[in-house]
């Protein structure tokens, strides 16, 4: 008896099929290997990486010109705009308030919140002003409201707007010179970058827009117009599926 029970239980509220048009595989739960009830392995993974199920980060290419008419149109109203002014003290204290670094390869068991705290300082180490901030987070809210494809959840503006930040500044690089047997000079070099992934994104990701709430309140129109003027309308070039990066 109890049996039966525990086992209609177990066939309940999940889906045997990934929800996402075109997959076949399995849901996490109908392959035994995870509690998602409606996706696939491959797409909750995905999800964590770049806040959506499916569609990709958007390039640095795709998001060039927002940014370029994004900076353009903060620049004149820097001083005089009190919701930027807000915004830029408010990252400029976040920024102030993220406290030291650590090198990418020691940051292995720290908590996310810790994790992306020490990205921020990173940031700041990095010389990367509040002003590039804000221009980043209108420039994503502005590309995802133009972009047909994009499904413009909260939380894929979120990891997007991260993902730009953090590939500001993310990697621990050194080089060590050496002169090697037959005395030609040569370098070791050691990259590593801590994984942009999950948890840290978001949290990063929440505390920045966090600040620009009234910024693109009041400002994201006028991105608009002036990145429309400048370019056109025409959302980024879609390669028929976003490449993974
Ligand atoms: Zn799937």
């Amino acid at each position: 008896m109890r049996s039966i029970r525990t086992r209609l239980k177990a066939t309940e509220g999940f889906a045997s099929r990934c929800a996402i048009p075109g997959c076949r595989n399995p849901t996490m739960r109908a392959a035994g290997i995870g509690l998602a009830a409606f996706h696939c392995r491959k797409h909750i993974e995905h999800k964590a990486r770049h806040g959506s199920h499916w569609d990709g980060t958007y390039s640095a290419a795709e998001l060039k010109p927002y940014l370029a008419a994004a900076t353009s149109y903060l620049r004149p109203r820097a001083e005089s705009d009190r919701f930027i002014k807000a915004a830029l003290n408010a990252i400029s204290l976040l920024l102030e308030e993220a406290g030291p670094t650590e090198i990418a390869t020691r940051l292995r068991g720290m908590s996310p919140r810790r994790r992306a705290r020490i990205a921020l300082a990173r940031l700041r180490v990095a010389g990367i002003k509040p002003e590039r901030f804000v221009a980043i987070v209108l420039a994503v809210t502005a590309l995802i409201e133009e972009d047909p494809d994009s499904h413009r959840t909260k939380e894929f503006r979120t990891v997007q707007i991260a993902k730009a930040l953090h590939r500001l500044a993310s990697g621990t690089h050194k080089r060590w010179p050496f002169v090697d047997a037959y005395g030609r000079k040569r370098q070791t070099e050691m990259h590593a970058f801590p994984r942009s992934s999950g948890q840290v994104l978001r949290i990063m990701g929440r505390a920045v827009e966090g600040l620009c709430e009234w910024v693109i309140e009041k400002h994201l129109p006028g991105v608009l117009a002036l990145k429309k003027k400048r370019y056109g309308q025409q959302p980024r070039c879609l390669v028929a599926a976003s490449p993974v990066r």
